[in-house]
């Protein structure tokens, strides 16, 4: 299959706002996820688990290379190496859903590796930045990788919800941080789910802080997994994103310095999830708009060649309806994908890179819900879509040379990955509830009138 893409993921109504430069973006950020991330990603997903994370194993190629593009420097501040000007929203979005087309499982590698470091560009000192945020930046062979270590065996969606209204007080985490001297000591462990986790060499690690603490007062640090007590899990088995290898890690005494704890145990831990989740949400979604359209694009020009009852198939109604409701769910999920990521961007972080409101665009108290819905209907649409490219493409379709396959495995992923969407629609529903504005409905009132 060419896999070819003409439209390039423009949204219609969107034209018009791309400068030369976003289309410049755009276009190389499509080359590399033609180029580098789906031939790569095709040979991982057809590897044994082990063999993805021994030496020589193309994801490291794959993390190379994107590090010395300088990938994962668009995202930071330019004094750590990012673009002059921070990229706008759209442009972030234009290079994620680029990169979701090319393969979701190292475009979720190249997410995760961001997270510990940009969590130091926003809330490390000076120290920290210098000693783990300037080298990562500096990196341009893929020495370092960062992970994001938050679910746990006995608590997946437990950590997830991070609404009001969702009491985790009385949950007790798997991994608990004790006080000892200048730091803490990490005992315990984080699911085998953690994506880049045999592989990554720093963790974002959230951890219960002391023995009586709880989820929702738990700690949030970035933790080099290279000091004594750390311990990776044999890589898992997964029906899809096999390209991003997951597992467990083990935290044995582990010791951690003040210094690498970014958020202390005390409720900011609660707004820090809370717009944490608000920036996965927003960041994940363009990368599953990215995903439907990779579906998309290889059922129309599978259909546009295959020929039954004489005809190619796009002479069939049923098939051009099929691809025109696909072509709809993912201009609609892109369209609100965009807007969320813009939204969650002014008003929950103090540009790229910061956690914190920015004075120009105070928060309105509408990221949660339009972030977890924003994600919830990408990733819907992109399993959607993958499955009636399926059909679509008939037998051919599920078999393995089929690249359909493949995109529907990973698109299955995405309904759990990074929250359920269940989860992520209670979080949403719970914000709904309490903080959606109406008029006052008075009951009684409208009893009296029948
Ligand atoms: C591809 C992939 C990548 C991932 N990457 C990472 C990563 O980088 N780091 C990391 O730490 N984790 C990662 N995860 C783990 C992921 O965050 C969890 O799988 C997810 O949050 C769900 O948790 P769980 O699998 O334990 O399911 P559970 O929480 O056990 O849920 C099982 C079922 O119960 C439902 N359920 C759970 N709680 C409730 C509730 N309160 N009310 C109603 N229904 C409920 C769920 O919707 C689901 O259907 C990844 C997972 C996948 C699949």
């Amino acid at each position: 299959m060419g896999g070819s893409s003409t439209d390039l993921g423009v949204g219609f109504l969107e034209l018009e706002e791309l400068g030369d430069e976003d289309r410049m973006l755009q276009s190389e950020a499509h080359r590399v996820a033609a180029e580098v991330l789906r031939p790569a990603a095709r040979v991982l997903d057809a590897m044994a688990p082990a063999d993805r994370v021994a030496p020589g194993s193309p994801f490291f190629e794959v993390m190379g290379t994107l590090k010395s593009l300088g990938y994962h420097r668009l995202f930071l501040p330019a004094e750590y190496g990012g673009p002059p000007e921070p990229l706008s929203p759209l442009a972030q979005a234009l290079v994620l859903e680029e990169l979701g087309w090319g393969s979701l499982g190292l475009t979720t590698a190249f997410l995760t590796d961001m997270l510990p470091f940009t969590s130091v560009a926003a809330l490390g000192s000076d120290e920290l930045k210098q000693a783990l945020l300037v080298p990562w930046a500096e990196d341009e062979e893929g020495r370092f990788h960062g992970c994001w270590a938050i679910t746990e065996p006995d608590h997946g969606s437990d950590f997830l919800g991070f609404r009001e209204g969702a009491d985790r007080s009385s949950m007790r985490s798997q991994l608990v941080a004790t006080r000892q001297g200048y730091g803490w000591v990490l005992q315990g462990q984080k699911s085998a789910w953690v994506s880049s986790g045999p592989v990554a060499t720093h963790a974002a690690v959230h951890a219960q802080a002391g023995p009586d603490g709880n989820l929702h007062h738990s700690f949030f640090a970035v933790v080099p997994l290279d000091v004594p007590g750390v311990r990776k899990g044999a890589p898992a088995d997964m029906l899809g994103v096999r390209d991003d290898p997951q597992g467990e890690i083990f935290f044995d005494d582990v010791f951690v310095p003040d210094a690498n704890v970014l958020i202390g145990s005390d409720p900011l831990y609660a707004v820090f999830g809370d717009q944490l989740l608000c920036v996965t949400s927003t960041t994940i979604a363009p990368v599953a708009v990215g995903v439907a359209r990779a579906a998309f694009e290889e059922a129309l020009a599978y259909a546009r060649s295959r020929v039954q009852g004489g005809v190619p198939i796009t002479e069939h109604k049923n098939i051009q309806l099929t691809l025109y409701a696909m072509f709809e769910k993912i201009e609609a999920a892109r369209a609100y994908a965009r807007q969320a990521l813009a939204h969650v961007r002014r008003t929950s972080m103090a540009g790229p890179g910061g956690l914190l409101a920015d004075p120009a665009h105070p928060p309105t108290g509408s990221s949660p819900r339009h972030s977890r819905a924003a994600q919830i209907l990408a990733k819907r649409v992109a399993y959607e879509v993958a499955h009636d490219a399926v059909q679509v493409c008939g037998a051919f379709g599920l078999s393995r040379e089929s690249l359909t396959e493949k995109l529907l495995r990973d698109a299955r992923c995405l309904l759990v990955e990074d929250g359920t969407l269940e989860v992520l629609a209670f979080d949403a529903a719970r914000d709904l509830v309490a903080h959606y504005e109406t008029s006052d409905y008075d009951l009684e009132e409208v009893m009296a009138r029948w």
